[in-house]
């Protein structure tokens, strides 16, 4: 009989760690040391589970590329040591955090499960506990002794998506997240269904895990609306030491296309900022030069986001800038599917 799976459990903060002190009413950090003490469902789980909890637990809101680091780290560090990871996080910011971790790890032929809650693991009603325990199966879950998962996703209320294409929408009710271009990739019910045909099949040949630790931050998301002022576009486009831009577009990818709007980006292309079209819309598909208000873009060297979200176009971004590509290169890698961010065609 082949050996029962071994899951690590990476908990960086965000609500699902809290539990009440029922003296005091107040939420404190759960000890994921003690997890299967408190959660004796997880003995019936095939696997073996151990925890490392980050030192000092965060909200997701103060997340940044330093804590991706540790993330990534950590995973490498006990990579060969694991089958599979847990990595809990705050649900606010877990699109953007997952989304880079998918870029940032390449070569991934084990499961990484992000998941989190809405209500903390202690609290009668909370979402904590399924998240958490599907999660686990969902990571040590193998067919032929493979993991039939191997790469970035996140768990929550029921649904397994590919992590680089979810977005938080909901911050009331336990369903938070969506995955508007890209199918779920399982749904647990009575059974825990995978969709096979949707999920990442890994590479047969055996390659190393890389792990690219350096991102670039310096990039700003533009959003468009109905009067900005070209005071504003001029100002955030002139930010120093700019990189990159997620401008984000209407609709199909449309902008404005008066004259000082393209003359704006045109300069800002000239200096080397690389200027991705992303849809404010959640679903559908950035077609520049579909309409009239989009050709310009398209011939101002503006990158199509295609169907990308804004979280995973951020991620993205920080990763390819740190390759010094030159427009022609980047354009080539940001519009092509790295790790199944984009619908490539
Ligand atoms: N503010 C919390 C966080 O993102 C919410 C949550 O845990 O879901 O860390």
């Amino acid at each position: 009989m082949s050996k029962k799976p071994n899951i690590l459990i990476v908990y960086t903060g965000g609500t699902i760690g809290m539990i009440k002190d029922y003296k005091t009413n107040a939420l404190k950090a759960f000890d994921f040391s003690q997890i299967t003490e408190n959660i004796p469902e997880l003995e019936q789980l095939q696997c073996t589970i151990k925890s490392i909890s980050f030192e000092d637990p965060i909200d997701s809101s103060n997340m940044n590329t330093s804590f991706y680091k540790d993330i990534a780290e950590t995973i490498e560090v006990n990579y060969k040591a694991y089958d599979g990871f847990v990595v809990l996080t705050g649900s606010d910011t877990m699109s953007y955090i997952s989304s880079a971790i998918s870029f940032m790890i390449d070569n991934l032929q084990k499961p990484i499960i992000f998941t989190g809650s809405q209500l903390p693991i202690g609290d009668l009603r909370t979402d904590a506990k399924e998240n958490l325990i599907t999660s686990i199966e969902i990571a040590c879950s193998q067919k032929d002794n493979k993991p039939i998962i191997s790469e970035v996703c996140l768990y929550f209320e029921y649904k397994l998506y590919r992590a680089n294409r979810t977005t938080k929408i909901n911050a009331e009710q336990f369903e938070a997240f969506t995955s508007m271009n890209y199918p779920p990739l399982a749904e647990s019910g009575v059974h825990l269904n995978f969709n096979e045909y949707y999920i990442h099949k890994p590479s047969t040949e055996k390659k190393e895990l890389v792990v690219r630790k350096e991102l670039v931050n310096d990039i700003v998301i533009l959003k468009l609306f109905p009067g900005i002022t070209e005071k504003v576009v001029h100002s955030i486009l002139n930010v120093d030491n700019l990189k990159g831009v997620i401008l984000e577009t209407y609709g199909a990818g449309n902008a404005l296309n008066t004259p000082w709007f393209l003359k704006l980006l045109k300069e800002a292309v000239s200096r080397d900022i690389k200027i991705v079209n992303v849809s404010q819309c959640p679903g559908g598909s950035v077609m520049q030069g579909h309409y009239e208000t989009s050709i310009g873009l398209k011939d101002l060297g503006i990158i199509s986001g295609k169907d990308i979200t804004t979280e995973s176009a951020v991620a993205k971004l920080m990763y390819l800038l740190k390759e010094n590509l030159s427009l022609k290169d980047f354009t080539f890698y940001f519009e092509k599917s790295l790790r199944g961010e984009i619908s490539d065609g």
